[in-house]
């Protein structure tokens, strides 16, 4: 006979789950909890004095309530005290933030990288560098819980190998150990791939949130993807999953950077949308330019117009497959793609009519990311903390030791 959960994995269990409440959905009331969760108030009462007592929430009475008797008190994330780094490792930028719990954004650093070549110990440094300077600067009570990075390849899942990042120029990197070892903070590092991550910000604090089936494609130099399947990220055999970007929509079609043709990002990443729309002979590339060509046809200039239009049916022939195989309830376009499918939201959809399944796109929404620039890093941030909510007291005690 097997036992069953002991006393302590269950107050754990409790413990990370209330804390979710409060990190993903703000400020909460105890009566609010004691619904949702199921559990009686005197647990309740319990369990946010355990977390109150660590300082990872704070209890306070409400503003006016407007009704008689005890108002219930409103349980809030410690958000200035505990917070984790998030880093973003882009072809053309690297960012990183300090990120309070409840996914506030306290603090932020950016400077643009040279797409050509990735230099460990340059890309590393720096961004150590940068969260020196922001720690410098927090209160003495303050305590970082965790650190995670979004990089743009793919990432082995367990020990934070860069295995391959053609658009970084980025092989067999052991990013994750050498950024651990430059902050210094007795943290590992995780890290994740930086599409899989804005997904999972999206369906935390973004467009899909309550979404539980949705996959969300970013666009930079590459395309990447990421695939939420009934509430989870779906991430292969080894955590490579969801390269939508290297999908093939035509198969004689451009070159890619993987070696292979007619990947979807060959056909409507960066390069092929400044070639289409006679761009490259400008030098420019990046977000940018990319956002140049849109807005040019947009104005009415006839190439701008041809090559966006083009590059959004490859598009929608890409998402169209995707539609058919995963029936996700909501599409999100992030990074360039969002410019890129705004522009081109009519030849999108008329592909969509025309290659996905009417069961599957009949309800199917397509939207634009909601929260930016910012997806990776705040995606990279909801890494760091998972470990925090899976047992906050532990973790805790560590930070403070
Ligand atoms: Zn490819």
């Amino acid at each position: 006979m097997r036992a069953g959960p002991s006393q302590e994995d269950i107050r754990r269990h409790n413990l990370g789950a209330l804390l979710r409440h409060v990190h993903l959905g703000g400020p909460i009331s105890r009566a609010e909890l004691t619904a949702k969760m199921g559990l009686n108030r005197s647990t309740i009462m319990a369990l946010t004095s355990d977390l109150t007592a660590a300082g990872l929430v704070r209890e306070e009475l409400p503003r006016e309530t407007g009704r008689a008797g005890r108002p219930s008190l409103v349980v809030r994330p410690e958000s200035a005290r505990v917070y984790v780094f998030a880093f973003d490792v882009g072809p053309d930028r690297l960012a990183v933030a300090r990120v309070g719990l409840g996914g506030v954004i306290l603090d932020r650093r950016e400077t643009v990288r040279d797409r050509d070549r990735f230099d460990l110990d340059e890309v590393a440094g720096l961004l150590a560098g940068f969260a020196r300077q922001m720690r410098r600067k927090t209160r003495a009570d303050t305590v970082c819980v965790g650190a995670a990075a979004a990089v743009s390849g793919g990432v082995r899942k367990g020990d934070g190998v860069v295995r391959f990042g053609p658009n970084l120029k980025a092989e067999e990197v052991p990013f994750g150990e050498e950024l651990g070892r430059r902050l210094g903070l007795g943290l590992p590092v995780s890290v994740g791939n930086d599409a899989n991550l804005a997904a999972l910000a999206e369906h935390s604090r973004g467009v899909g949130a309550a979404v539980r089936d949705l996959i969300y494609l970013h666009g930079d130099v590459g395309i990447g993807g990421g695939i939420i399947a009934g509430g989870h990220l779906l991430g292969g055999h080894e955590g490579y999953g969801g390269e939508v970007g290297h999908m093939v929509v035509n198969p004689g079609g451009r070159a890619c950077g993987c070696g292979s043709h007619g990947c979807l990002e060959a056909e409507v990443g960066e390069r092929a949308l400044l070639e289409s729309a006679g761009r490259v002979s400008s030098g420019r590339h990046g977000r940018d330019a990319v956002r140049t060509v849109v807005d040019a046809a947009d104005r009415g200039d006839i190439v701008a117009q041809e090559g966006l239009s083009r590059v959004g049916d490859w598009l929608g022939l890409g998402v169209a497959n995707l539609v058919n195989i995963f029936n996700p309830e909501m599409v999100i376009f992030g990074g360039i793609l969002r410019e890129i499918y705004l522009g081109s939201a009519a030849q999108v959809r008329s592909q969509l009519t025309l290659h996905a399944m009417a069961p599957q796109r009949e309800r199917l929404r397509l939207r634009t990311s909601a929260l930016g620039d910012s997806a990776t890093l705040v995606g990279a941030a909801e890494l760091a903390f998972a470990h925090v909510l899976a047992d906050p007291l532990e973790v805790l005690a560590r930070a403070n030791a």
